[in-house]
């Protein structure tokens, strides 16, 4: 790739970040690595009616989460922080200046006030008809006489065409008649989206421009300031769109939701990039899994699909599922411990390391997010666990012979010192063959007495975990609440 490759991912803070937002960065972010290019953040913070507090701090903080860095900021050494185009208003109103200058802009006095809704419908309808482009000096005299105009129109082109090659879509072309004159400043002495985009991707010398398919349109607009500003262009590669399974446009309907939701829900970041790099980029056609070093070594556009991407949330879930599996038990218990923090009863917390650490394996098959976790172990952690005694009855058991089951076990392990699984599940074995119970019988007694549920990790490897103490205090607990029950 000649010259050095610097992308920017340049989100407007008009809202929580979703996929389509974050894997836009993630594309530009892999991109740059795979180059050894810069990747940088740009804020676009020029609509300040449409701006949403608390959306640019979640917006970094799925960033960070996902360790997608960025390098480069206004400070001077960093630490960077991301650029804000708010802080740079003087830089494009210079530009729009210029332009009008050179007559590649005008001002236009049909809309002045404070662009809110209703102004920017009136905005939206008045540069069908704006007749500002060929007003004479002397009706611009009068008018300013009254009121002095900041809104600025480009002069598009009444002819020609604009064309873009687009790296992903190829050719496209617009006829310059179709597309009018667009406000490239606001009466706030703000710039639209067109002239800041236009002027900070040149003087932050981006060579490439990856953004989602809806800018498409937006190129032609670009492409005519640049030429009027005497700019190089860059290259243009637009992602295709991400669509629900239904291919209707993605939505919280098909799953999707803001990217802290998925933090929260105990999603793993690496699985979360594995999981948005497939939404229109493929390795080959059927490796899913795969590390982030191999998608940054193969991370080309020309493996970018020009096709809409489907988002699946199964697929995300099993890709979870998949990530959790591969995990140490000890990197596994590390991820796990926020959420036990945060979910777990406050008289349960702190939670041992240590015993987390042996906890972790037996439920590393069992689930797919992190935030299962709590509900599932509480009972390693609870002295006594309250359930109700009558589902220690199995199938084809009475009273009677769950007593005689509870007993006998609970003799068994008071005897034993050795509670390695193997070791315990050998004896008990034997003593369920005595009380001529089935396995599934003695076990599913057993299962309950130790966890207050009938569905648990592999038994005796848990009661290894939960260790004498408290696997026999269970037991003399199930034997005697069950007695006073009956
Ligand atoms: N600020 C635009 C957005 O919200 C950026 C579009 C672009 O990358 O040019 O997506």
């Amino acid at each position: 790739m000649p010259g050095e490759v610097r992308v920017r991912f340049a989100p407007s803070p008009t809202g929580l970040p979703h996929i389509g937002n974050i894997r836009t960065a993630l594309f530009n972010w892999l991109f740059a690595r795979h180059h050894g290019g810069k990747f940088i953040v740009r804020v676009e913070d020029t609509d300040q009616v449409r701006l949403v507090p608390g959306s640019i701090e979640a917006m970094l903080e799925g960033l960070r989460w996902l360790n997608i860095d960025w390098n480069e900021g206004p400070e001077v050494g960093g630490p960077y922080g991301p650029y804000f185009q708010s802080e740079r208003l003087d830089v494009y109103q210079n530009l729009a200046d210029r332009l009008v200058s050179q007559g590649n802009a005008y001002h236009c006095y049909c809309v002045q006030e404070r662009p809110d809704q209703a102004t920017r419908d009136r905005r939206a309808s008045a540069s069908a008809d704006c007749k500002c482009r060929h007003l004479t000096q002397e009706q611009i005299s009068k008018l300013k006489a009254g009121q002095d105009s900041k809104v600025i129109r480009f002069a598009m082109p009444e002819e020609g065409v604009t064309k873009v090659n687009d790296l992903i879509r190829g050719e496209v072309e617009w006829r310059n008649e179709t597309l009018n004159d667009f406000i490239i400043m606001k009466s706030d002495g703000f710039p639209t989206y067109h002239l800041a985009v236009v002027a900070d991707d040149n003087l932050m010398e981006i060579s490439h421009v990856m953004r989602a398919e809806e800018w498409l349109p937006s190129t032609p607009r670009h492409l005519q300031i640049i030429e009027a500003l005497g700019y190089e262009p860059p290259k243009f590669a637009h992602l295709p769109m991400i669509m629900g399974p239904d291919r209707a446009k993605l939505s919280k309907r098909h799953g999707a939701t803001a990217i802290g939701e998925y933090q929260d829900e105990g999603y793993l970041p690496e699985a979360m990039c594995n999981f948005m790099v497939l939404l229109g980029w493929s390795l080959d056609d059927k490796t899913e899994i795969m590390s982030i070093q191999t998608i940054i070594d193969n991370f080309t556009l020309d493996r970018v699909t020009k096709s809409a991407a489907i988002f699946d949330q199964e697929k995300l879930l099993w890709m979870n599922g998949m990530y959790i599996r591969e995990m140490t038990p000890d990197q596994l218990a590390g991820r796990m411990m926020p959420f036990l923090e945060r979910d777990l009863p406050k008289d349960l917390l702190p939670v041992d390391e240590e015993y987390l650490r042996r906890i972790a394996p037996l439920l590393q098959e069992r689930i797919k997010r992190l935030d299962e976790v709590a509900k599932q172990i509480d009972y390693f952690f609870r002295a006594d666990e309250e359930f109700d005694t009558e589902t220690l009855v199995q199938k084809g058991m009475d009273r009677d012979t769950t007593l005689s089951a509870l007993k006998a076990a609970l003799e068994d392990l008071n005897a034993t010192d050795d509670f390695h699984h193997e070791k315990l599940e050998e004896m008990l074995n034997v003593t369920g063959e005595r009380l001529s119970l089935s396995r599934r019988q003695f076990f599913g007694v057993l299962r309950v007495a130790a966890t207050g549920r009938a569905v648990s990790p592999p038994l005796f490897e848990m009661m290894e975990v939960i260790g004498k103490d408290r696997t026999v205090s269970r037991f003399k607990n199930a034997v005697e609440r069950f007695s006073a029950a009956g």
